[in-house]
């Protein structure tokens, strides 16, 4: 029969629970103590750079891969340890890879199916009706994959994921293989599939953008560790650190050190609160955070940009300028303005940076 939906009004617990999971292959540590609760009805991300360990993450999720150390536990069942395995198919999980994997030779409806184990063919039609409807294919269960778009594909693979009702989908980078213009529409539709289905999700991307679209919580991972978790405005507005920061989106990166409190470079003075005198830190900047104001003043130096270029972008234009440090380097600073604003080159801007958005940090956390 199928595996009842776990709500997240009736049970606050994790669905999905690793705790301290370690991972080596051979020499290589692909997950180092790596702790992540999944509740019911939540959507996490898994976001870093190639090789962190995302994918490992969520195979060991779903059973295809073993724990070296720690514990996985699904819907308050051990399912993964040091002595315990449960395999994949009596996990209680469903799965979406990058490929899709349909069986070709099966129409839709039988792909979908596929999971139903010990349902009636009755409850089996019943069933692949309501999650094709979901996912907004219900005119495609007698059709072949091969029939079908990509974008369509990859709902047929949700569907088939989502059947069985599972306590946890697991997809892995399910719109890498997308372009642009339907991954949007993709996406939109997995979202409110997900959100309807109640099932606690995790998801494997390496594109910041996706994951704060889909996420409630995001993972931000380097070299096998959870560097920062948390919902994607707390990310995007407190980052732990340089990695995280520079994760989302393009940033201005400055360096300088800090005096009293504050820290001189190019787009003025920075506050620096927590920070010895001598610190040796890094200022990141995200291109929106920085400002520019006609002037009547014609002086380069700090808290003053000089214009290389201006670009039109659409909704907002990119101004490439250059700032001088107060040792006198130069330091190329991209920003972007809000709609229409292309000065000429050669001119001199006073820069209005928003404080809120300059993160400064320790030198050693740069990488
Ligand atoms: P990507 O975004 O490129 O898919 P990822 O973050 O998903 O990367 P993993 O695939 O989890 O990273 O790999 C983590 C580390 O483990 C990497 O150093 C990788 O080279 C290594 N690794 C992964 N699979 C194996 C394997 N089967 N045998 C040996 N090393 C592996």
């Amino acid at each position: 029969m199928f595996k009842p939906a776990t709500s997240p009004v009736e049970n606050a617990s994790p669905a999905l629970s690793l705790s301290d999971v370690c991972h080596r292959y051979g020499a290589v540590h692909a997950l180092r103590r790596f702790n992540l609760d999944v509740a019911p009805g939540e959507v996490v991300c898994l976001l870093g750079p190639s090789g962190c360990g995302k994918t490992t993450a969520l195979r060991i999720a779903a059973g295809l891969e073993g724990v070296t150390g720690g514990e996985v536990n699904i819907a308050g069942h051990l399912v993964a340890s040091s002595t315990n395995f449960v395999p994949p198919e009596d996990r209680g999980v469903g799965l979406v890879f990058q490929d899709y994997a349909l069986f070709p030779h099966l129409p839709i409806a039988d792909n979908v199916a596929f999971g139903l184990v010990g349902a009636s063919a009755a409850e089996k039609s019943i069933r692949v009706a309501e999650v094709l409807e979901q996912v907004g294919l219900d005119w495609a269960a007698g059709r072949y994959p091969h029939e079908l778009s990509g974008g369509q594909q990859q709902r047929v693979a949700l569907a088939r994921a989502l059947a069985p009702r599972p306590a946890v989908i697991l997809l892995d980078e399910p719109f890498s293989g997308l372009d642009a213009r339907l991954r949007d529409q993709v996406r939109d539709q997995t979202l409110h599939a997900l959100q309807t289905s109640g099932a606690a999700t995790l998801m494997v991307t390496h594109d910041a953008e996706e994951a704060m679209y889909l996420s409630d919580r995001v993972v931000v991972m380097r070299e096998g560790y959870a560097v920062q978790t948390g919902r994607p405005d707390e990310l995007y507005d407190k980052p732990a650190n340089a990695f995280v920061a520079g994760f989302f989106g393009e940033v201005n990166r400055l360096l300088g050190v800090v005096e009293n409190g504050v820290v001189f470079c190019a787009l003025g003075e920075i506050a620096a609160p927590g920070f010895m005198n001598g610190s040796k830190v890094e200022i990141i900047v995200r291109p929106e955070a920085i400002g520019l104001r006609e002037t009547a003043e014609n002086k380069a130096g700090p808290g003053y940009a000089v214009v290389e270029a201006a670009r039109m972008l659409g909704r907002s234009s990119l101004v490439h300028t250059f700032a001088k440090s107060a040792d006198g380097t130069d330091v190329h600073l991209h920003v972007r303005c809000p709609g229409r604003f292309l000065p000429d080159e050669n001119t001199v801007l006073a820069i209005e940076l928003d404080s809120s958005q300059a993160f400064v940090f320790p030198v050693e956390d740069a990488k």
